[in-house]
């Protein structure tokens, strides 16, 4: 198969559907090859987990949550924003409103699957050709692309004018996302910074007694902090540790103290809307009564709370009201790993950013350029993940236009 005026496309993630959709609709001639059976299948995984497809929060903020690439990604943003994503969506028929903390999802009517139907048929009468179960195995020469088909066996060479990759991250590898296109980078040179578990699960090294009477139970309305950082939201004790978004927001703070040594230790605050003065006068009417009957009468902190303080603390640190207002404020959780990388949301790690010009385009490698999840950034929960996807997308897309019209 060959073509001097193709797009060839490798990955149908959001990313690489985008890119497709963006540049067929500039009227170039494009084509997606997905390693797997059908396209999209992270993002339907996403939409199971609630579809958060963008966040309201004005670009200020927003790009902050790009943390060391915020500065890149303010030109991404800028150039297909929050505001164009749900445009986008309003365009294929998929209504969104904005949730709570801003989230931004599609109206409960509209599936997932109905979103992606939806984008596919699009990309259709654009005239994107989708191959389906043709794996990228690497590169040939100077522009082209070993490929095989998975369902014939038979491999194959194309010769593209400009490729995008859109190969996603390394975590559930099930969706396709497995990050086995590391090699072939690296095979012609590109630098790759090591996978990490993003958006993950904590492990803490609960007591058999623990697990088998906590189990899996819900802290509402907290806080947790990891050093200077602190999130509100709920966190979930499992067997293992810990689930919710405060951990997940708080995974790039936790694999740095990690770094540096285990346990890491994360605090959660069981009363974060009260005052310490406050918390403390509430303890000091307690006289006789048993800590567990007074937490849950007085400070709505029934189970798990008394098993969790008798887990973590030492007997002295409920001694005075004093060292219990310290404590429902410091609940120490000592972190001895982050959950397994397969398991994660997101992962950071990627291609490395010195590997790319402006326009996301491989130094080393003219007319191929890189878009999503397989570059290295991480960003929390709450619509930034698939927006920093879209955006980088659209972006490499007009970088491919760009670079072929200068061809
Ligand atoms: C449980 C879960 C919930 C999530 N919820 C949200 C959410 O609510 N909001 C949000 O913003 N984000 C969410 N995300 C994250 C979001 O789904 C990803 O960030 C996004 O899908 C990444 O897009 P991508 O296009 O970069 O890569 P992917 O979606 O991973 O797509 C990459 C594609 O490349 C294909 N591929 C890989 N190697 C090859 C190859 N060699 N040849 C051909 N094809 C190949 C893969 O099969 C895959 O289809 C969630 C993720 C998970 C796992």
């Amino acid at each position: 198969m060959s073509s001097s005026s193709l797009v060839a496309i490798i990955g149908g993630g959001p990313a690489g559907l985008l890119a497709a959709q963006r540049l067929a609709a500039a009227g170039h001639q494009v084509a997606v090859y997905e390693a797997q059976a059908t396209v999209g299948r992270k993002f339907l995984v996403a939409g199971h987990g609630g579809f958060n497809l963008t966040n309201a929060e004005e670009l200020a903020p927003f790009q902050t949550r790009y943390g060391p690439q915020q500065t890149a990604f303010n030109s991404f943003l800028q150039h297909f924003s929050p505001s164009d994503l749900r445009q986008w969506a309003t365009e294929l028929g998929i209504a969104t409103f904005v949730g709570t903390s801003g989230r931004v999802f599609p109206l409960k009517v509209h599936k997932p699957a109905d979103l992606l139907r939806a984008w596919v048929d699009r990309l259709r009468a654009l005239g994107v050709s989708l191959y389906t179960r043709h794996r990228w195995l690497g590169f040939a020469g100077a522009s082209g692309l070993r490929m095989r088909n998975e369902a014939t066996g038979e491999d194959y060479e194309i010769q593209p004018a400009a490729t995008l990759l859109a190969l996603g991250g390394a975590s559930w590898s099930k969706t396709g996302s497995d990050g086995r296109w590391v090699s072939a980078l690296e095979e012609i040179g590109v630098q790759c910074v090591p996978f990490a578990a993003s958006n993950c699960g904590a492990e803490v090294a609960w007591s058999a007694f623990f697990q088998t009477k906590v189990g899996r139970a819900p802290l509402k309305n907290i806080a947790l902090r990891c050093g200077p950082q602190r999130v509100r939201g709920e966190v979930l004790l499992t067997e293992y540790g810990l689930e919710g978004t405060p951990v997940y927001a708080l995974t790039p703070a936790l694999r740095a103290a990690l770094a540096v040594g285990t346990p890491a230790l994360l605090h959660l605050d069981l009363k974060p809307d009260l005052t310490d003065e406050q918390l403390l006068s509430k303890l000091q009417k307690r006289s006789g009564r048993s800590l567990p009957d007074f937490l849950r009468q007085h400070l709505r902190l029934g189970p798990p709370v008394p098993t969790l303080l008798r887990e973590v603390a030492p007997l002295e640190a409920t001694a005075s009201p004093e060292a219990v207002a310290y404590l429902l404020r410091h609940v120490p959780l000592p972190v001895r790993a982050l959950r397994p990388l397969d398991e994660a949301i997101s992962t950071a790690g990627g291609v490395a950013w010195t590997e790319l010009d402006a326009q996301l385009m491989l130094a080393r490698r003219p007319g191929t350029f890189v878009a999503g999840e397989m570059l290295d950034w991480e960003a929390p929960t709450g619509g930034y993940l698939l927006q920093g996807c879209f955006s980088t997308g659209a972006w490499a897309a007009q970088g491919v236009a760009h670079w072929l019209r200068q061809q």
